[in-house]
């Protein structure tokens, strides 16, 4: 632990500090230990009663940089039973590649924001123009009355297909894909002082279908009322984009593994974690044996098929937590975490044996030749990967069809 956390000991408030780019918790305080028992990270922020802007925390760096402010609601565990919990996020460090944000989780209720309050007549017809002239779908939601949305302005009505009056009885719970699990998250929200990021949730419309949506929402007191006002935004269309580009930046166009770039980020990730853990891992690279023939022999096309069954057929040969990569050509190349040489160079037979047996209609009959090489403590990934693909030369020059292990 370092020295200045120290004094984050003493805290009754919950205090993790998580480093951004291994998405992991560096320290926590023991107030936060007897609310989460040893919970990983994800099970926190993505448990039954979790709520956020991002998947992943490096999203908020330019939020956090330019000090907005960002909220999510947290999983954690109170006497053996999973409850939710509002937390705050503050930048600690903000060092390139070193990033660390610290959540604090907020136990007590914070007051009603004053700005949102109206107090006198005039005020409520404000709201009520407001509320009715804004093109974004609002929805005025009574905690105390679990969930009722107790009015929707006319672009909320048209954006969810309900008539004003349908929509006046039913409950946040029965729009949200969450169900009745929304109801603790609404409570913890209904705490916070409005102004903070969005969060994101699955909204069903009246016809049945789902949309991806964000909320900004805030407490609001209208005729002595502690309500909530919830503002949506649709963020379907965006995200179904952001996920292809996602796709498309990760995943190789003809086979949908992963491409050279980012498996190259993985292989640093486990390098980095390595040092730390200090388990074992190997990598495997192989490539068709005379491929440039069965272009020329069967056409391009085919040669296409070939590459594709080739990796359905290495996919299903390898466990979930291997990294199965093209990483060009007819080249791939499969990241093996806690596999010493002597375990990756028995799957590389069982993947040469596979490839030598495989059977396809109207396809050729392929080898494919592997070089193995086990990470040795402080080698860098380039010379790792130089090894494994000098024996994978080596493979070559004594014959095809068979696995050599790297020096
Ligand atoms: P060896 O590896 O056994 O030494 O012989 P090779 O014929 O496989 O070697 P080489 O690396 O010279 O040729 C690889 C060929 O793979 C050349 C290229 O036309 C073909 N190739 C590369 N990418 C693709 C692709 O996406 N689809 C198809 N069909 N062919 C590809
Ligand atoms: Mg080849
Ligand atoms: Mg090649």
């Amino acid at each position: 632990m370092r020295f200045e956390h120290k004094a984050l000991d003493l805290l009754a408030t919950p205090i993790w500090i998580i480093s951004v780019g291994e998405e992991e918790v560096v320290y926590r305080n023991p107030a936060s230990e007897s609310l989460t028992a040893g919970m990983a990270l994800s099970e926190m922020r993505k448990g039954c009663h979790s709520a956020g802007a991002e998947e992943f925390l490096s999203a908020y760096l330019p939020v956090l940089q330019a000090r907005e402010r960002v909220a999510e609601v947290w999983t954690v565990c109170c006497q053996g039973q999973a409850v939710p919990l509002s937390c705050h996020l503050f930048l600690l460090q903000s060092t390139v590649g070193c990033e660390q944000i610290l959540v604090e989780g907020i136990l007590a209720s914070l007051p009603v924001m004053s700005g949102a309050s109206p107090t006198g007549d005039g005020d409520e017809c404000l709201y009520e123009k407001l509320f009715q002239l804004s093109s974004a779908p609002m929805l005025l939601i009574d905690p105390g009355q679990d969930g009722l949305i107790v009015d929707a302005n006319r672009a909320a009505c048209r954006f969810y297909g309900y008539s004003h009056e349908a929509f006046c009885r039913l409950h946040t719970w029965e729009i949200n894909s969450l169900g009745r699990n929304v109801l603790p998250i609404m409570h913890e929200v209904a705490k916070l002082a409005g102004g903070h990021r969005p969060l994101n949730f699955v909204h069903r419309l009246a016809d049945g279908s789902l949309r991806d949506v964000q909320t900004y929402a805030g407490p609001l007191e209208l005729n002595g009322k502690r309500l909530m006002l919830s503002i949506i935004h649709d963020v379907t269309e965006q995200k179904r984009l952001k996920n292809e580009l996602e796709f498309a930046a990760r995943r190789d166009y003809l086979t949908g593994l992963w491409n050279r770039r980012y498996f190259l980020g993985l292989l640093e990730k486990l390098r980095h974690q390595r040092r730390r853990h200090d388990a074992d891992f190997s990598l495997l690279m192989l490539d068709v044996d005379h491929f440039k023939q069965i272009n020329d022999c069967y056409g391009h096309e085919r040669g296409d098929e070939v590459l594709i069954l080739l990796a359905r057929t290495l996919e299903n040969r390898i466990r979930e937590i291997d990294a199965l990569c093209r990483w060009g050509g007819e080249e791939f190349i499969i990241l093996l975490p806690h596999t010493d040489l002597e375990n990756a160079l028995h799957l590389a037979e069982i993947l040469r044996t596979a490839v030598e047996q495989l059977k396809a209609p109207h396809l050729p009959h392929i080898t494919i030749s592997l070089g193995v090489a086990q990470y040795q403590q402080e080698e860098t990934i380039e010379c790792l990967i130089s090894r494994a693909d000098s024996a994978l030369y080596q493979a070559k020059e004594t014959g095809r069809n068979r696995v050599v292990a790297a020096r």
